[in-house]
């Protein structure tokens, strides 16, 4: 799919990962979610694909190619499925920050995710091997990054440490979501290069304010 990279989507290719999980990370593909005028980095369902591409856990060239394929031979099914992406983004970030900040999300927003992923679960099947592995029944579905998405969602909700799932915070940081894998949970900002140096400089700016006769 080399030839239709053009280049155009660059800055998908540039995001940072920081999030420790996949579908933390697919929340993260806005700059800030305090600006309401943040940049978004996935424009159509090509930066969708290109972001799961640079994903550790996305997709593999050989599962992209043939999903690059069906955008192009279909490309109403490909945007609906982007459409889907980004409300299922939004989905995602009530439900993550309310879970970070102890508040718990609202009813309907939990039967939402709920449905949406026993979907995307039951898209998979048992690979057998030295180690079985989960696959997906039809890997050319347009809707496959959502499921990726779904899954790696259900896991971090059923499986993991809850009070490690944290936002960047207000009003210095992004509000980007990270899974804090530090010893003591001391982490605080989504990164220091993006958001904690920044925070750091203007606490000392500050300071210098404060002193200053
Ligand atoms: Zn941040």
């Amino acid at each position: 799919m080399h030839e239709r990279e053009t280049g155009m989507s660059a800055e998908i290719d540039a995001i940072e990962r920081v999030g420790g999980r996949l579908c933390l990370d697919f929340v993260n593909t806005r700059s800030s979610h305090y600006a309401s005028d943040a940049r978004e980095y996935l424009h159509d369902y090509t930066d969708l694909l290109r972001w799961l591409r640079g994903c550790a856990d996305g997709l593999s060239a050989a599962q992209a190619g043939p999903l690059a394929a069906q955008a192009l031979a279909h490309p109403r099914l490909a945007a609906a499925a982007f459409a889907q992406a980004r409300v299922l983004r939004d989905l995602l970030y009530r439900v993550f920050t309310n879970v970070a900040r102890g508040t718990g999300p609202a009813r309907g927003d939990v039967e939402r995710l709920d449905g949406e992923v026993r979907h995307a679960l039951a898209q998979r099947r048992l690979v057998p091997g030295a180690n079985w592995h989960w696959s997906w029944i039809d890997p050319d579905a347009l809707a496959l990054p959502l499921w990726q998405a779904l899954a790696s969602s259900a896991q971090l909700l059923a499986d993991d440490d809850l009070t490690r799932l944290k936002q960047c915070p207000a009003p210095d940081g992004c509000g980007w979501l990270f899974y804090d894998t530090s010893k003591n949970q001391t982490r605080r900002w989504c990164s220091m290069r993006m958001c904690g140096n920044g925070a750091k400089a203007r606490r000392f700016q500050q300071r210098l304010r404060d002193a200053a006769p």
